[in-house]
């Protein structure tokens, strides 16, 4: 890397909240914190669940600094003052006491093993240990059974934070022992002021249209709004909605193949789990349908991997190119499902009995988009 090059701090980084009364969205959380720091009356686990980006983590560390804070004015404060060092080392990264488990990629017995080993002994400078276990959900039974005897018999002066994106992975003998609170998804009016006051602190400018856009693709997530700002402003100061569409209308290549697969596989159950993720982002539909349609016709040249007929494959493209259109249409999956249907009937495969004979078995929202194609 050149000299003369520098990155520029991430904004999810830069915008961070320091304090409790910062954090978006959460007050429920906020309030039951503040009384329960200045009471001092924290339990020694909390759970905390929710979607990704909307706070947990960042709760979780300005609670670890407010328990530790050594500012002399923090007597009657429930914030952290962000200025003493042991403010200074969490916000760094850097403190002795504070533990982050990752188990998404610690998921085995000896990372437990091996931070149940590190809480025994007293804090070093803090009051307290805090350990926080993001993604909790993902560690392996028998590091779960771990946790829970360390649970069971905490350590004095530490406290746990297992947060989860997947809070029915977690067994009910971890849960049970938690404090559970729930994160709530960032309202769209919060993501609008903070999107806006990012904006204004960039100096840039943005369209409302274009804030919309990037509220309707971050669904919720503080973290995902503000990345997507960051992802267009590093280009363009100016954000319009044209040129938020355009950098936010791709669906990435993995998924069209995925679903294409499904769709040569005739498997029902998995078409629909992507046709509901994709019902929220009807704007992603186009580029779907395009890529799959560059793909198949690939398939069909190539003969690669061919284990069905060719005719099959040749009427699923042609389904394909009908729904090549733009992006503006929101019925375009709902209808492309309805005629899938059909054509799965007429190519005399499994469908035809599942359809035909088993109507029991056809999931909710596949009926629908039958329905809605005969109501037009
Ligand atoms: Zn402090």
């Amino acid at each position: 890397m050149k000299q003369n090059q520098k990155i520029n701090q991430p904004f999810h980084s830069k915008y961070r909240p320091h304090n409790l009364n910062t954090v978006l969205g959460q007050d429920h959380i906020i309030s039951y914190f503040k009384v329960a720091l200045i009471n001092k009356r924290l339990n020694f686990a909390y759970l905390f669940f929710g979607k990704h980006g909307v706070g947990k983590t960042t709760m979780s560390r300005i609670i670890a600094k407010s328990l530790n804070c050594s500012s002399p004015n923090k007597l009657r404060s429930y914030e952290p003052c962000n200025r003493c060092i042991n403010c200074i080392n969490i916000n760094k990264g850097k403190a002795f006491d504070l533990y982050e488990i990752n188990a998404a990629m610690n998921t085995g017995i000896d990372n437990i093993r091996e931070l149940i080993e590190k809480i025994q002994l007293s804090p070093v400078n803090n009051a307290f240990k805090v350990c926080i276990l993001d993604e909790v959900h993902m560690l392996s039974p028998n590091a779960f059974n771990a946790l829970l005897k360390i649970l069971e018999e905490p350590p004095k002066n530490v406290i746990f934070m297992l947060i989860t994106t997947d809070v029915k992975r977690v067994p009910n003998t971890i849960i049970s022992r938690c404090h559970k609170l729930c994160f709530l998804p960032i309202t769209k009016k919060d993501l609008a002021i903070s999107i806006n006051n990012i904006i204004f602190f960039e100096k840039g400018n943005i369209t409302n249209n274009a804030i919309q856009h990037i509220i309707n693709t971050s669904e919720g997530s503080f973290r995902d709004a503000i990345n997507i700002v960051d992802m267009l402003m590093t280009k363009n100061k100016n954000i319009t909605q044209t040129y938020c569409s355009f950098l936010l209308t791709e669906t990435s290549y993995s998924l069209s193949y995925l679903f294409l697969k499904y769709l040569i596989s005739k498997d029902i159950r998995k078409i629909m789990q992507i046709y509901n993720y994709f019902e929220e982002k009807t704007w992603l539909v186009s580029s779907l349908i395009k890529q799959m349609k560059i793909i198949l016709q690939d398939i069909i040249n190539n003969k690669t991997n061919l284990f069905l007929t060719d005719s099959y494959l040749v009427h699923l493209w042609q389904l394909l190119i009908k729904y090549d259109i733009s992006f503006s249409c929101e019925e375009i999956l709902s209808l492309f499902i309805s005629d899938l249907i059909l054509l799965f009937s007429k190519t005399n495969f499994l469908l035809t009995s599942d359809i035909n004979l088993k109507k029991k078995k056809i999931p909710t929202m596949l009926k629908m988009s039958v329905v809605y194609i005969y109501q037009c």
